[in-house]
């Protein structure tokens, strides 16, 4: 009830959430009161959250914020929300996103933009906008959001948060809308690490219906290792002397470290050669994936069908002109362009090469040090309607997609505000599967 009131109260100002599950969230409620009764509550009980308008779930309505997925309702219930549900998570909403995850300030959803709770003239980063904004604004405990190339880590930054992107195939991606698979991650949004461990550790594992999800044992996250007296702490000299970087979040990121230093950490400058490769490389990869994952989508097969079809080829036309917004557009046709004979080899297979490299040598540098610590974000929040030009809005991906390149681990917390009061991140990566540790030391940051 808390929870609804805080809906009740600020979601038509912030537009957070599509459809409030009101109901539905006490009946489960009521049922989880029984089983804590009988001693029989699953490990999530009491946990209120909010699912990102990209995730199954049986009978419920599923459109990525688009209006391409008009009329959609869900056939199943996808494998990380089922396990959430077997541990008695209560629902209580689906929440407003950047439409197909595509996006930075979730100003591409087809419902509209969400505003960040703390300055409504502001956006809440993207495109699990809807889902920072929900846990800022105490409108359910926890958020669960996909990370494609900062989704989860950078709204979290804006609003003041914590958002946690898992390595690479740590989670079933199985019942996720898919926008680049190759690079696709839900992600918990929480207030506490704790919150964020327990959620992977429900959420995580292997399984029958996504093959590319990972084997390996799940750790107890939610037991919160004790952190080490000393770690090799890595930062990147070429992120935190960029032009472009805001003094305030330069500042906080000079603050930690040197307070890091001064606790006996092992604190060093390392060099990282591609950073000016990063966003080009993930542009061009994304696109690509994007692109082909989104064919599905032809008027026949899911929700939105143009009226006004006279043949096949104007019902794949029409509906996908009025279907998809402009940023998805511009992402399908790039993605189809750098695919194309002609230019497979030049951007494609280029771009693959470069990203291996960006993993090849992140990978070693994560050997070498046990974290990489770098802003989440160049800047603080920006206002709505401010980055009008798409480029710029790509460039300020520069810190979150070195990891989703990479495959590895990353979480944003919070580290200060800058000087309007506006929250910034700090972003610490680990090697791959080193979700345990990476909790543990940013636990201890917090
Ligand atoms: N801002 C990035 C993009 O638009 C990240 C999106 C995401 O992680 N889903 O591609």
């Amino acid at each position: 009830e808390y929870y609804l009131d805080n809906i009740a109260q600020r979601n038509a100002e912030l537009n957070v959430f599509l459809e409030v599950w009101a109901d539905e969230a006490r009946q489960q409620a009521a049922a989880v009161d029984e089983k804590l009764a009988l001693g029989t509550a699953g490990r999530l009980a009491g946990m209120v959250i909010g699912l990102k308008d990209v995730l199954a779930y049986q009978g419920h309505s599923l459109q990525s914020s688009s209006r391409i997925l008009d009329g959609f309702k869900s056939l199943f219930t996808g494998t990380a929300v089922q396990r959430l549900l077997a541990e008695d998570a209560i629902f209580i909403g689906r929440q407003n996103c950047d439409e197909f995850a595509m996006g930075g300030s979730n100003e591409n959803s087809a419902f509209g933009p969400v505003r960040n709770a703390q300055d409504p003239s502001r956006v809440p980063g993207g495109s699990s906008g809807g889902s920072a904004v929900a846990v800022q604004a105490d409108m359910c405990l926890a958020s669960i959001g996909s990370d494609t190339g900062g989704s989860v880590r950078q709204p979290a930054a804006f609003c003041g948060v914590i958002g946690l992107k898992p390595t690479y195939s740590r989670i079933s991606r199985y019942g996720l809308v898919a926008f680049a698979s190759s690079f696709d991650q839900i992600g918990p949004i929480t207030h506490s690490v704790e919150d964020a461990a327990r959620l992977l550790e429900v959420m995580a594992g292997a399984d029958g219906m996504d093959s590319t999800a990972s084997q390996q044992a799940v750790p107890a996250y939610s037991a919160l290792l004790e952190p080490l007296p000393h770690y090799r702490i890595g930062y990147l000299k070429e992120a935190i002397d960029r032009p472009g970087l805001q003094p305030e979040v330069h500042d906080a990121l000079q603050d930690t470290l040197d307070s890091l230093r001064s606790q006996g950490h092992l604190v060093e400058a390392v060099d990282f050669p591609y950073l000016d490769e990063m966003i080009p490389t993930y542009y061009i990869l994304t696109t690509a994936e994007a692109s082909s994952n989104l064919s599905r989508f032809d008027g026949v097969k899911y929700g939105y069908r143009a009226p006004d079809a006279t043949d096949l080829e104007s019902l794949y036309k029409k509906t996908r002109a009025q279907g998809f917004g402009p940023e998805v557009q511009r992402r399908i046709m790039l993605g189809t362009f750098v695919l194309s004979a002609s230019y497979y080899d030049a951007y494609y297979t280029k771009a693959q090469r470069v990203r291996r490299l960006i993993k090849e040598k992140t990978d070693e540098l994560l050997r070498q040090y046990d974290f990489l610590v770098l802003p989440t974000t160049p800047t603080t929040a920006f206002k709505i309607g401010e980055k009008q030009d798409p480029v710029s809005m790509y460039l300020a991906d520069i810190f979150t997609v070195q990891a989703s390149l990479s495959g590895v681990p990353a979480i944003s917390i919070p580290a200060g505000q800058d000087a309007q009061g506006l929250p910034i991140g700090l972003q610490i990566m680990s090697g791959a599967f080193r979700e345990a540790d990476l909790l543990a030391f940013a636990n201890e940051l917090m």
